[in-house]
């Protein structure tokens, strides 16, 4: 099973409000704002389409009006804070500039207990065919531990009211490695999530970035955290698990059934285009790397005085576009394709990492990294004449060394 690579556009859509900050967030989401600052918040959003879309973005960003969409994604935060009303208005404005393709995949994340089977069904209305949730753990020691508003009752809820809304792609996301969780407790929630048969499974080790209340916690000796060890078991333990109950790995945290992996994911890790509307989004458009500031009301009063939100913009240089290539491809299970390297910036991949070559043998010696001459697609099927290079599980538990190297 290949991984779907596109050179359409997608486009990535920040709804940064949430009922509450979790213990452990460190993304750029609010708590406890009103209507009338989301409503603002939606106004600016469709006013940076419609720059995006005519050229008036950034200086160096080309207008994007008329191009060909296959995915959409809105992140957050907690999309599922917008009723179907609020969203309707920014898939109105995209499909005013863009042109959607048939099978466009247009995902939104939810949070449980934030949606009601009337809410799902107006949002698939609106066309959007699939739900990302935020479930995490199905155990509700541990969700009180991350600060989670929902317990496991009000997730399985969630999934068969999104079921019972239409939506027949759903991702599960999972976090494991969270200080005080028993690898029984990861077992029963990886049991209890399978159970629930979601198309997708998202599984992530938990992340303590500093200035968190969970940072804090480990830090002042209330929560002990997991042994890296601990970590790297629970990982391995959930690849297998997933695997037999028939979820295939094709990305370091991400599982899917066979055809159901993330079109707008994998955009980010084959270096396809894609446009970030809202606040601290990012975008890659054209070989051009640009992203918004983090501050939402400095977001929403920029764009009400006309101007673009558009902080930094930089256009890649093709050693810039090479590293990225290497380092986001060694994500994907498959890896990447050092033939396709080659045609793609016109050097070949031993030319242009020569300082590297060695610490890259001394990696694949030790059985993290393998580099194999024409047949295989790092999933097992043939696809001659290319040359890959991926990640062996063991590799995964090392990536942010190896990926580094391509820095
Ligand atoms: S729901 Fe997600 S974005 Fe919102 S506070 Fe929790 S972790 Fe952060």
């Amino acid at each position: 099973m290949g991984v779907f690579v596109s050179d359409h556009l997608g486009i990535y859509i920040h709804i940064p409000f949430c009922v509450q900050k979790c213990r452990y967030c460190d993304f750029t989401s609010y708590a406890g704002k009103n209507e009338e600052f989301k409503n603002r918040y939606i106004k600016a959003l469709l006013k940076q389409i419609n720059q995006a879309a005519t050229g008036r973005s950034a200086a160096s960003l080309p207008a994007l009006e008329g191009r060909i969409v296959d995915s959409v994604f809105f992140g957050g935060g907690t999309p599922s804070l917008l009723s179907p009303d609020q969203l309707g208005l920014v898939m109105a404005e995209l499909r005013t500039h863009f042109v959607f393709t048939e099978d466009c995949e247009i995902t939104m994340e939810a949070n449980p207990g934030t949606v009601t089977l009337e809410i799902l069904r107006g949002y698939r209305e609106l066309g959007i065919n699939r739900l990302s949730f935020g479930v995490q753990s199905m155990e509700d020691e541990i969700l009180k531990t991350l600060g989670r508003i929902h317990d496991s009752a009000e997730a399985v809820r969630s999934v068969k009211l999104a079921r019972d809304a239409g939506f027949d792609n759903l991702n599960l996301d999972l976090m494991f490695g969270i200080p005080g969780q028993t690898s029984e407790q990861w077992t029963s929630t990886l049991q209890k999530i399978t159970a629930l048969s979601p198309e997708h499974i998202s599984f992530y080790s938990l992340q303590v970035e500093e200035g968190t209340p969970i940072y804090n916690d480990i830090k002042f000796g209330t929560l002990e955290p997991l042994t890296d060890e601990e970590d790297r078991a629970m990982y391995h333990a959930g690849l297998e698990y997933l695997r037999e109950q028939g979820y295939h790995q094709y990305e370091i945290s991400n599982g899917a059934k066979p055809g159901k992996e993330c079109r707008h994911n994998v955009k980010y890790w084959t270096l396809e285009d894609y446009a970030g509307f809202g606040v601290s989004a990012h975008g890659f458009v054209d070989g051009i790397r640009y992203c918004q500031g983090d501050d939402v009301t400095e977001y929403i009063e920029t764009l009400e005085r006309d101007e673009s939100p558009v902080i930094w913009a930089h256009k890649n240089e093709p050693e810039d576009s090479a590293s990225e290539f290497m380092f986001t491809g060694l994500r994907l299970v498959r890896g990447v394709d050092l033939t396709e390297f080659e045609e793609r910036f016109g050097i070949s991949f031993e030319s242009m990492y020569k300082e590297i070559l060695e610490e890259l043998e001394e990696f694949r010696c030790q059985g993290f990294l393998v580099i194999e001459e024409g047949s295989t697609n790092g999933e097992g099927t043939a696809e001659g004449g290319c040359r890959r290079m991926y990640l062996t599980e063991r590799g995964m538990d090392i990536s942010n060394r190896i990926m580094a190297l391509f820095v």
